[in-house]
């Protein structure tokens, strides 16, 4: 099971600190020190990273009230994050779209090469995002890696959620150990580790790709994340992994 944003591929990079912005500016007159607030934001936004952003604005919604602001509904702010990174969003899909810049530039590097290695070795290959399932069918067809998978699935209730979909494969005979995710966020790792699966935190420096990001990384093994990885550069240990637990 592959997470979408993050791990594959970087349509939304840069979204986190877009989102901890946007807090501050209602958490910033309801206490004295901008810096804890920010980082008490950021721990509930990575801890629920892999889950529909209703969640995180959820548990920001419970913050405000807490520190005794009054709080717009959780779906005001949800639309907000959207809007203002959709500019971005757009501005790296169209240019996709367009031909000016090849799939590649907005993947996570190796991730192509190590999809068609897992197909061809016959693993059955599943695609799980907290983010729109229509977006997430449009964006991994323009990226041209839908292909890959044997199921697509974008955020509840239209779809599947990440947990759901592990209990689908349960439910299909698929033993819980013969599962593995690879994930940015706290929760494909914590699901998958819940099945008894193996949980592989794709901890990637989203400016190069090429180096573990320390913060991620730190979330990811809090999580249970049995590896870490940059990308999927290292194919042949990543396919390791897998035939391990086959
Ligand atoms: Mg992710």
């Amino acid at each position: 099971m592959f997470d979408f944003d993050g791990t594959v591929a970087l349509v939304r990079a840069g979204w986190m600190p877009a989102m901890l912005d946007m807090m501050m500016e209602t958490l910033m007159p309801l206490g004295p020190d901008p810096a804890a607030l920010r980082a008490e934001a950021e721990d509930y936004v990575a801890r629920l990273t892999g889950k529909d952003t209703l969640f995180q604005m959820l548990a920001f919604v419970d913050h405000v009230r807490a520190l005794g602001g009054s709080p717009a509904p959780a779906e005001e702010y949800r639309d907000e994050i959207f809007r203002r990174i959709a500019g971005r969003v757009a501005d790296r899909l169209n240019a996709v779209a367009d031909g000016s810049k090849p799939p590649e530039s907005i993947l996570v590097p190796g991730v192509r090469p190590f999809l068609e290695a897992l197909r061809a070795s016959g693993v059955a290959v599943y695609l799980a995002s907290g983010t729109a399932h229509e977006h997430i069918l449009y964006e991994s067809g323009l990226l041209r890696i839908s292909q890959y998978f044997d199921g697509i699935y974008g955020s509840a209730p239209t779809s599947l959620t990440k947990a759901e979909l592990l209990d689908k494969l349960l439910s299909e005979g698929i033993a819980g150990e013969e599962i593995v995710a690879f994930g940015d966020g706290r929760v494909e790792i914590e699901v998958t580790k819940a099945v008894g699966g193996t949980a592989v935190g794709i901890a990637t420096d989203e400016e190069t790709c090429l180096t573990v990001d320390a913060k991620k990384r730190g979330w990811l093994i809090h999580a249970g994340a049995d590896y870490i990885a940059p990308n999927f550069l290292r194919t042949a240990e990543l396919l390791e992994v897998v035939a391990g637990i086959r």
